[in-house]
C-alpha cells in the first residue's frame, strides 16, 4: 500500500506534465462522510470551488439533518445518509423537492461509504467513523483519511485491509499530509526521523498549576486553528498530538522511536522528514484545512484550495521548542500506549473521549483529563484487556470496555 502511494507521489512531483494514466487517476466521483463537521464543511467549500470537476455521489452526517440537507443540495449529491435516525425527518424536509435519495441509521452511512466512487473522504469525528471507513477500505476505494480514531483504534486491521484490497489511503490530517508530501516517494527505510509539529495550544506558556484549573472557555480558545470542540480540547491537552503520533506510525510504517514532536507556535511547518543523508524536508502552509483537503482531492494533480497564500516575510520568524511532558502528561500517555501497542491505543482513545465529554459538560477539571485516561489504561493493563485487536469488532470491544471503565472512574 505504502509502496503504491510512493510510486504515485514520485511521478506527481516530476517536473513534466502528468502521464495520461495518472491524470485519469485523479478522482472525479466523491463520497463525503462527515459532511456537517468542521473538516466536512471545509471539504464542501473546496469541492464547490473546483466548479464541475467533481461529482458528489453521496454525503453522510451524524445528527445534523438540516445541515446535511444543505450540504447535499449544495454539492448536488445523489444520496444523503444521516447516522442518527432521529434526524431523518429534518433531512427529509431539508431535501424536499431536490430528488435526493435519503436514508438514516449507521448502516445507511456504511452504504454511502461504498457507493461507487473514486475517492471517499472519511471525515466523521470519533469512533462512529470506524465502520464506514473500514467498509470503504475493504471495497478498495481511495480514502482521504481525516478521522484519526480509525487508525488509533484499529490501525493494524485497517492497514491490513488496505493491503488486501489495494485501497490507497491519503492522509488529510495536516501534519500527516505534510509528511506524506515531504516523503516524496522515498523508501521509509531511508527516513531517520519524522517530526510532527504542535502549536502548543492555548496553554503553551502556562504553568502546570494554571493548566490544571483551566476553564472550558480557555481550553476552547485555540490560537491558530478553528476546529470542532473535541479536537480543540485535545489540542489544549496535547492528546491530539499523541493520537497523531499513533496515526503516523500506522500510515507510514515507522516505529515509535523514529517519531518526534516539536512545538511550533506559528503552525506553518506541519511536518518534517529527516533522511539518512542529513536532508530535512519540511511541509509548510498556512494553517488552513483547505490545503490538505485540496491536496487529497486532486492527488496526484494539484488544484487551488481557496486559502490564503503563505507570506513568510509577514510572519517574520518560525520558532521550535521541545515538548514539556510534565505540563502535558496526555502526550506521555499516548506515547506509552503506542509503545505498549495492541489495544492500548484503542483504550487510550476511548477513555479520552469519555474524559473530554465530561470536561465539556463541566463535570471534571482540565487536570482530570489525563488522570482518567491514565487510570483507565492502568486498570485495563492489569486486567489483560488490551490484547492487540485483529478485527474492527475486537477493536470496538476494547473501546467499549475502556469506555465503561472510564465512566466508572467518573462516577
Ligand atoms: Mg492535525
Amino acid at each position: 500500500m505504502v509502496r503504491a502511494l510512493n510510486d504515485l507521489s514520485i511521478q506527481s512531483t516530476a517536473a513534466r506534465p502528468l502521464p495520461d494514466a495518472l491524470r485519469r487517476a485523479a478522482p472525479k466521483r466523491i463520497v463525503l462522510l462527515g459532511a456537517t463537521g468542521s473538516v466536512g464543511r471545509s471539504c464542501v467549500q473546496v469541492i464547490l470551488g473546483a466548479g464541475r470537476r467533481y461529482e458528489t455521489v453521496a454525503v453522510a452526517g451524524g445528527a445534523d439533518g438540516a445541515g446535511l440537507a444543505r450540504a447535499a443540495i449544495a454539492l448536488g449529491a445523489s444520496f444523503a445518509a444521516v447516522a442518527d435516525p432521529a434526524a431523518y425527518s429534518q433531512l427529509k424536509d431539508g431535501v424536499a423537492g431536490h430528488g435526493i435519495e435519503i436514508a438514516a441509521g449507521p448502516m445507511a452511512v456504511v452504504e454511502a461509504a461504498v457507493r461507487n466512487a473514486d475517492l471517499v473522504i472519511a471525515a466523521i469525528a470519533g469512533t462512529s467513523g470506524l465502520a464506514p471507513t473500514f467498509a470503504a477500505i475493504e471495497a478498495g476505494r481511495r480514502v482521504a483519511l481525516a478521522n484519526k480514531e480509525t487508525l488509533v483504534c484499529a490501525g493494524h486491521a485497517m492497514m491490513e485491509a488496505a493491503r488486501a484490497s489495494g485501497a490507497i489511503i491519503l492522509p488529510m490530517d495536516s501534519e500527516h499530509n505534510a509528511i506524506f508530501q515531504a516523503m516524496a516517494g522515498c523508501d521509509p527505510a531511508r527516513i531517520v526521523k519524522m517530526t510532527l509539529t504542535a502549536s502548543g495550544g492555548p496553554f503553551r506558556e502556562w504553568s502546570a498549576q494554571r493548566i490544571a484549573a483551566a476553564t472550558k472557555v480557555e481550553a476552547l480558545a485555540h490560537p491558530n486553528w478553528a476546529m470542532g470542540k473535541k479536537i480543540t480540547i485535545d489540542s489544549a491537552s496535547m492528546m491530539n498530538k499523541g493520537l497523531e503520533l499513533i496515526e503516523a506510525h500506522h500510515l507510514f510504517g515507522v516505529d515509535a522511536g523514529r517519531l518526534d514532536v516539536l512545538v511550533h507556535p506559528q503552525s506553518i511547518v506541519h511536518g518534517m522528514v529527516s533522511f539518512v543523508d542529513g536532508s530535512v524536508i519540511a511541509g509548510m502552509a498556512t494553517p488552513d484545512m483547505r490545503t490538505p483537503i485540496a491536496h487529497c482531492l486532486a492527488f496526484p494533480d494539484r488544484m487551488p484550495s481557496g486559502g490564503r497564500a503563505l507570506d513568510l516575510a509577514a510572519i517574520g520568524s518560525l520558532t521550535f521548542e521541545h515538548v514539556d511532558y510534565e505540563r502535558f502528561p496526555a502526550l506521555r500517555l499516548a506515547t506509552k500506549a503506542l509503545a505498549a501497542g495492541g489495544g492500548a491505543t484503542a483504550a487510550l482513545n476511548s477513555a479520552n473521549e469519555v474524559a473530554v465529554s465530561a470536561f465539556l459538560a463541566d463535570r471534571i477539571r482540565f487536570a482530570d483529563l489525563a488522570q482518567i485516561v491514565g487510570a483507565t489504561l492502568e486498570q485495563m493493563d492489569i486486567a489483560g484487556e488490551t490484547t492487540p485487536p485483529e478485527t474492527i469488532a475486537q477493536a470496538l470491544a476494547i473501546h467499549h470496555i475502556a469506555r465503561d471503565r472510564a465512566l466508572a472512574l467518573l462516577a
